[in-house]
């Protein structure tokens, strides 16, 4: 079984505690559908994870076998300290190359798409920064880091950010000057240009005082804007992951420089070669509306109810996949993906609901009847929760909202 099935509900508990301190305090620090869209971002990248992560441990482990001189032992406990440092040390460098590569942005620019700044923020992973991530870490695998420290640290590592990402902690005093916190990572988010490309520290912010990164959060200054500056403005999580490599497909299409075809990518973020556009501008974040289209009561319970199904069979995928076939798999990561595609297009786009929702339950329908075999308890349990939720999206009138259009909001 997967660690993540365990780490799940702690998040989801902690999550909930968050949503009643925010109402209790009166802030409005979430929103339904900007956090459905961070935890479907976060459900596509594990679950697609099991395949990548594949990929990770082979690239890894080849590396530690075949070039390190010395490899150390992993029951000595020094090793497990000196890696986790060393971890955190090159998790700098991969982030900040993330920030400040076109294609490297691409991949990390998803976990910084959200306008809000919570808890769910910090499960909105990549699903394609496998592709490249990977480099960063050599310098591990060469010098002699057993792959089972490697990736036990880069998983505290990364469960260590899960909860700076909130506004409900201030500042934290001295541990401020050595470790991520709440409030130097909320200026890591921010997109006011005293704050941009700071604080780029995974468990240690030493390295950005080191390297000249490091901002202090301002209190006296504006008030912070959270998101990217090329907004995404969709609450599809597959686009999610993909719109920053389509625009850079579609620049090296369109330049006729043969140069620039092949190097845009890997140029300073942002660039564009100049025969297809001019370099951007800083835009007036605070002129900006954040991106909220219109959805009624009924529809967001439906779409809440509906999404906590995919955690949970998301959950149920993490927790069995190691006993089913590739192929299974595979089958599963594909149609939960496509279902958290529907779910956040309904979000958009709620007058096409009925034929974005029929089409859901067919496609789920058929992937269900075509697995029931393996798994055939959890098919009668999904089949269950289908029918009960198709029942209450005729009770709820999903269909029939026609006051509501979610794409004049989307457009304004
Ligand atoms: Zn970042
Ligand atoms: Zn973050």
């Amino acid at each position: 079984m997967d660690i993540i099935v365990y780490a799940i509900p702690i998040f989801l508990v902690m999550i909930v505690m968050e949503v009643v301190a925010t109402i209790i305090r009166k802030k409005d620090y979430y929103r339904l559908n900007d956090a459905i869209n961070s935890l479907s971002a976060g459900m596509m990248s594990i679950t697609s994870g099991i395949i990548s992560k594949i990929v990770e441990i082979a690239i890894y482990t080849g590396i530690f076998s075949l070039l390190a001189p010395i490899k150390f032992d992993s029951s000595e406990l020094w090793v497990w300290i000196v890696a986790f440092v060393f971890y955190d040390f090159c998790y700098y460098w991969t982030h900040r190359m993330g920030h400040e590569i076109n294609i490297l942005w691409a991949a990390h620019a998803v976990h910084h798409q959200s306008e809000e700044y919570n808890l769910t923020t910090a499960l909105r992973q990549s699903s394609s920064k496998f592709l490249l991530g990977w480099l960063f870490y050599i310098p591990m695998a060469v010098a002699g880091i057993p792959p089972l420290v490697f990736f036990t640290v880069g998983l505290i590592n990364l469960l260590y950010q899960f909860w700076v990402h909130t506004r409900h902690i201030k500042k934290l005093g001295w541990y401020e000057n050595f470790f991520v916190t709440p409030s130097n990572h909320r200026v890591h988010h921010a997109k006011n240009r005293k704050y941009l490309d700071k604080n780029y520290g995974g468990v240690f912010i030493i390295w950005d005082r080191i390297f000249g990164t490091f901002q202090e959060e301002d209190e006296n200054y504006e008030s912070i804007r959270y998101g990217t500056l090329k907004p995404l403005r969709s609450w599809n999580p597959f686009w999610a992951n993909l719109h920053l490599y389509s625009d850079m497909w579609k620049d090296a299409r369109a330049t006729k420089s043969w140069k620039d075809k092949f190097t845009l990518w890997f140029k300073k973020t942002g660039y564009r070669p100049a025969d297809v556009a001019a370099p951007m501008k800083m835009p007036d974040i605070h002129g900006y509306q954040n991106y909220d289209p219109t959805l009624s009561r009924s529809r967001q319970i439906y779409v809440g109810v509906q999404f906590f199904i995919l955690i949970i069979a998301t959950t149920g995928l993490m927790a069995v996949y190691h006993t089913t076939p590739t192929w299974f798999d595979a089958l599963w990561i594909t149609v939960l993906g496509i279902n958290l595609v529907l779910n956040g297009t309904v979000m958009e786009k709620p007058d096409q609901a009925m034929k974005l929702e029929c089409l859901r339950f067919g496609i789920t329908g058929i992937a269900l009847a075509g697995t029931a075999a393996l798994l055939p308890v959890a098919s009668i349990v999904w089949v269950g929760l289908i029918v009960i939720t198709a029942a209450s999206l005729a009770c709820l009138r999903v269909f029939s909202d026609k006051h509501e259009s979610g794409t004049a909001a989307i457009e304004s």
